[in-house]
């Protein structure tokens, strides 16, 4: 039974390895350790390990955890990846950091309305469906370009990238091509005037080093971290 300390330490070389292999400083990528459906006690002991960053996807699990966890609250970041419904829209925006799962301007808009004054902007990104499948959601990527201009003009969010979630392949150049497409679509989304977004969140346990190559920033990683989810 490995722990999460040596699980942890094993994705940072995976990671530092596959950002040497593209040529990117070591610390060009930030790791999100996905705990979802983890209990609280397994984000603490990550914690204690040096990890900062924390994924969820459920928002009721998410804020139960971040409940259990207040004592650390100042020291964690934690980003909602999962879908975000109309009426979960208050509590997330009053207790997350960051959300990636942005795919309408809807939503944003009653995020921008409930971020308390208080609170930072909330960090967020467009998803964006790359391989195009029926079942995912996300903008289609001809949808993007308007949508973040919309985004990154309200003031209580950050708008600072992309997200998505590729179909699955079993070899690295496949696995490399959805995760090129994301990056050729931020520049575009650059070069078109939002010279901000400085954000590629992409690359999760199965595909971490295609997503580096192809210059992820951020890595969701849940199961190398911490095993199998129950
Ligand atoms: C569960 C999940 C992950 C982590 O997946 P692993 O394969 O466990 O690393 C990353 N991103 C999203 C959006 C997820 O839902």
């Amino acid at each position: 039974m490995q722990t999460i300390t040596s699980r942890l330490g094993c994705v940072q070389a995976r990671l530092e390895q596959a950002c040497r292999e593209a040529g990117r400083p070591v610390d060009a990528v930030q790791l999100l350790a996905v705990s979802k459906t983890q209990p609280a006690e397994a984000v603490r002991a990550a914690h204690a390990a040096g990890q900062r960053a924390f994924g969820e996807n459920y928002v009721q699990e998410a804020l139960d955890k971040i409940a259990a966890l207040a004592d650390l609250r100042s020291q964690l970041e934690w980003h909602l990846i999962g879908p975000l419904q109309g009426n979960k829209t208050r509590v997330v925006a009053e207790a997350f950091d960051w959300v990636h799962g942005i795919d309408r301007l809807k939503i944003a808009e009653r995020l921008n309305a409930q971020r308390p004054a208080t609170l930072a902007p909330l960090q967020v990104c467009l998803q964006v469906n790359i391989s195009g499948e029926a079942s995912k959601s996300g903008l289609a990527p001809a949808e993007v370009a308007d949508v973040a201009r919309a985004v990154a003009a309200l003031p209580r969010l950050r708008l600072r990238g992309l997200m998505a979630i590729p179909e699955p392949a079993d070899d690295v150049a496949a696995q490399r091509v959805p995760h090129r497409a994301l990056r050729e679509l931020i520049e575009r989304l650059r070069e078109g005037g939002l010279h901000g977004l400085d954000t590629l969140s992409m690359g999760m346990s199965a595909d971490l080093e295609a997503a580096v190559l192809e210059g992820a920033t951020i890595v969701r990683i849940g199961t190398a971290i911490f095993g199998a989810r129950g």
